[in-house]
């Protein structure tokens, strides 16, 4: 089996140079690639990408809680969604590290609740961002009945990532995991039928440009981790991948 990028962004300008031959190499390794959109316009590009490359580029469609200059777009984000039904609603969420007054706060958890409403609605799986917020996100999420949860690069304490596991939600793992002791930690607590393995290209790899073949550096790792063998850790996260995204 060949591993899944389940989370990046192809479509940020860091890619405008070389984006075919970076979707080229993936294509050679990868099973596919899930592509998170972030405002009305990226979402475009993020469908744009999925039609280019036959779908191995999988659009997921969302307001990233970080683009609060984007909030006012939010009913004609939702009408992009429901006119073109991807495959999972991302990535939405809470982040409490770099919007840190209570109003703003306060409009970021009322925009990820319309958008939760709307997964629920629809019976689309979330892919959340919850950075410095972990806990409060879990809580929220208790009050949904939604079909799957992703949770995107979880930085949060590791007895919280098995909280998350107990209650059936999948935990994102960048290639962080090849230099942040939390995440190897986070890697050692849970098991592999909750793993995905992500890049969050073009960020988290060490300062360089990340891509999604990256992550085949990660499960080496975390099969180093986990005292199993590569091809495991690549079977476990695809299954995972092929249930949300496929
Ligand atoms: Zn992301």
């Amino acid at each position: 089996m060949r591993p899944v990028d389940s989370h990046c962004h192809l479509d940020f300008e860091n890619f405008d140079e070389d984006r075919d031959e970076v979707i080229g190499r993936a294509k050679d390794v990868l099973d596919f690639v899930v592509n998170a959109g972030s405002n009305f316009e990226h979402n475009e590009k993020s469908l744009e990408l999925e039609s280019e490359t036959d779908g191995f580029v999988v659009a997921n469609l969302g307001l990233h809680p970080t683009y609060t200059e984007s909030f006012d777009e939010i009913d004609r984000i939702k009408k992009q969604i429901r006119e073109n039904d991807p495959v999972a609603i991302g990535e939405i969420g809470l982040d409490h590290h770099h919007v840190t007054e209570s109003e703003s706060r306060d409009e970021q958890e009322k925009v990820f609740r319309e958008m939760l409403d709307l997964a629920e609605e629809l019976g689309k799986p979330v892919v959340l961002h919850t950075r410095d917020a972990e806990k409060r996100t879990v809580e929220i999420l208790g009050e949904y009945d939604l079909k799957d949860v992703m949770l995107h690069c979880f930085n949060g304490a590791p007895e919280l990532a098995e909280e998350a596991v107990e209650k059936g939600y999948f935990i994102g793992v960048t290639t962080q995991v090849l230099y942040s002791n939390r995440v190897q930690e986070i890697v050692d607590r849970i098991g592999l039928e909750k793993l995905l393995l992500e890049t969050d290209s073009p960020f988290l790899y060490r300062g360089e440009r990340n891509e999604p073949v990256n992550v085949k550096e990660s499960a080496e790792k975390i099969a180093e981790i986990k005292e199993t063998n590569y091809e495991k850790v690549v079977e476990a996260s695809t299954v995972n991948a092929r249930k949300i995204f496929r």
